[in-house]
C-alpha cells in the first residue's frame, strides 16, 4: 500500500487503520485508559516517522504491533511511570481513608451521592505550604472582621436592622414584591434561604448544620496547626484553634472549637450551613428560583438564596458583580 512517509495523509491512514486496535492493545498492556491513549498516539507517530525503515519483511500490522509493545514496555519501565504508580497508590489511600470517611461524617452520605463540585472543595495536594487555600494573596483584616464590617456599614445611606426576619417585612404576592404590605419597585437583594421566603411550599431544601462546641484549656497551644480535620476516630469533623489564625499571644491558655455536623431540620435556632448539592436538590431549588424570577426587581444572592457553596472571596466577587449589573 502506498504510504507518503511524513505526510499528513500517511499519518491519517495509519490512524484510521490501526487507531482503535492499538488503543485496545495498549489498554490491555498498561491497564490505564489515559495512558493507553498516549501510548497509541506515540506508536502511530513512531511508525509514521520511521516508515522509511519498514522493509516489508513482516506484515505492516505485525510491525506496528511490535512498536506498540515497545512503547508500552518503555512506559512501564520509565521512572515517571513508577513515580505515577506511587502517587496513584497514595491517592487511593488518601481517598479511602480521608475523603470517603470524612465526607460521610460531614455530609451523612457517601461521596458517590454527592456532587463532585462539593467534594472538590477539599483539594488534596502534596506541599510544604501548610495553609488551607492556595491563593497567591491571603490575609486577615488588620483589626479583624468586626471592625472591617463596622466601617463598611458606617455610612449615612445604610440602615441596619438586626433580628428582623425578612419574611416579616417582605411578601411576594404573585404579581409584585411588597415591602410592609406596599408594592416596592426598588432593587431588593435577598440573602436568606430561597425556600423559607415562600414557606417551603415545595418542601425544604436539604442542608447540613453544625454544632460548635468551645473549650478553653490551660496550655499555650492545643494542637499543631490552626485547623485539624478528623476523619474516623472522633465524632467531630475538625478542631480549630483560633490563636493560630489571629496571631494572638496568650501564654498558658487557649480556646479551641470542635465542629459536629448533622442534618438541618429547620428547628428554631438552627442555622443551615452547607447546601447538599445534587441533581434532585438542584431541581427542587429551581422551583424556588422560578418563583423569585417572576419579580424583576428581586435578586437572590449568596449561599442560602442561590443554594450553593461560596467561599468568602467568591461571594464578595459575586456581590460586586450584581451591584455592577444593578448600577448599569
Ligand atoms: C462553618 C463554615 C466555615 C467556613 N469557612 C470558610 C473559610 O474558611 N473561608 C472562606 O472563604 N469561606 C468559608 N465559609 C464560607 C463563608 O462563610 C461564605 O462564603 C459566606 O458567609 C457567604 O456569604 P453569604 O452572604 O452568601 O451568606 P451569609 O454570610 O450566611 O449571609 C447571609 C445573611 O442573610 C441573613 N439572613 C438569612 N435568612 C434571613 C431572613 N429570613 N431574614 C433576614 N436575614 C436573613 C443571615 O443572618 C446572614 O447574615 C465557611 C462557611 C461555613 C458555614
Amino acid at each position: 500500500m502506498a504510504h507518503q512517509a511524513g505526510s499528513a495523509a500517511g499519518l491519517e491512514r495509519l490512524m484510521e487503520e490501526y487507531g482503535t486496535g492499538l488503543l485496545r492493545l495498549c489498554a490491555l498492556q498498561l491497564g490505564d485508559a489515559a495512558l493507553a491513549e498516549d501510548a497509541a498516539q506515540e506508536t502511530l507517530l513512531r511508525a509514521w516517522r520511521r516508515y522509511g525503515t519498514f522493509r516489508g519483511e513482516a506484515a505492516e500490522r505485525t510491525w506496528i504491533t511490535a512498536i506498540a509493545l515497545n512503547v508500552c514496555r518503555d512506559l512501564l519501565r520509565s521512572p515517571w511511570h513508577t513515580h505515577r504508580m506511587e502517587l496513584s497508590a497514595l491517592a487511593d489511600y488518601v481517598y479511602g481513608h480521608v475523603f470517603v470517611r470524612y465526607t460521610m461524617k460531614q455530609w451523612g452520605q457517601t461521596p458517590e451521592e454527592i456532587d463532585p463540585n462539593t467534594t472538590a472543595r477539599v483539594p488534596v495536594f502534596l506541599s510544604e505550604d501548610c495553609r488551607y487555600f492556595q491563593d497567591a494573596y491571603q490575609g486577615m483584616p488588620l483589626e479583624g472582621y468586626t471592625p472591617m464590617f463596622q466601617s463598611l456599614l458606617d455610612h449615612p445611606d445604610i440602615t441596619v436592622e438586626l433580628g428582623v426576619d425578612a419574611a416579616s417585612r417582605l411578601t411576594l404576592d404573585g404579581s409584585a414584591a411588597l415591602l410592609d404590605g406596599r408594592p416596592f419597585s426598588g432593587p431588593i437583594i435577598y440573602t436568606g434561604a430561597a425556600d423559607e421566603l415562600v414557606g417551603c411550599k415545595y418542601g425544604r431544601l436539604p442542608y447540613r448544620t453544625l454544632d460548635f462546641r468551645f473549650e478553653t484549656h490551660p496550655v499555650d497551644f492545643w494542637q499543631s496547626h490552626g485547623t485539624v480535620n478528623y476523619t474516623v476516630d472522633q465524632d467531630y469533623t475538625r478542631i480549630t484553634e483560633f490563636k493560630y489564625l489571629t496571631g494572638q499571644e496568650l501564654p498558658g491558655q487557649t480556646t479551641i472549637m470542635k465542629e459536629y455536623s448533622r442534618a438541618y431540620t429547620g428547628a428554631k435556632g438552627e442555622i443551615p450551613y452547607y447546601a447538599i448539592i445534587n441533581a434532585g436538590n438542584n431541581a427542587l431549588y429551581a422551583k424556588y428560583r422560578a418563583e423569585a424570577d417572576r419579580y424583576p426587581n428581586f435578586h437572590l444572592l449568596g449561599r442560602l438564596a442561590e443554594y450553593k457553596y461560596y467561599n468568602m472571596d467568591a461571594i464578595a466577587a459575586r456581590a460586586l458583580e450584581l451591584c455592577d449589573d444593578l448600577l448599569k
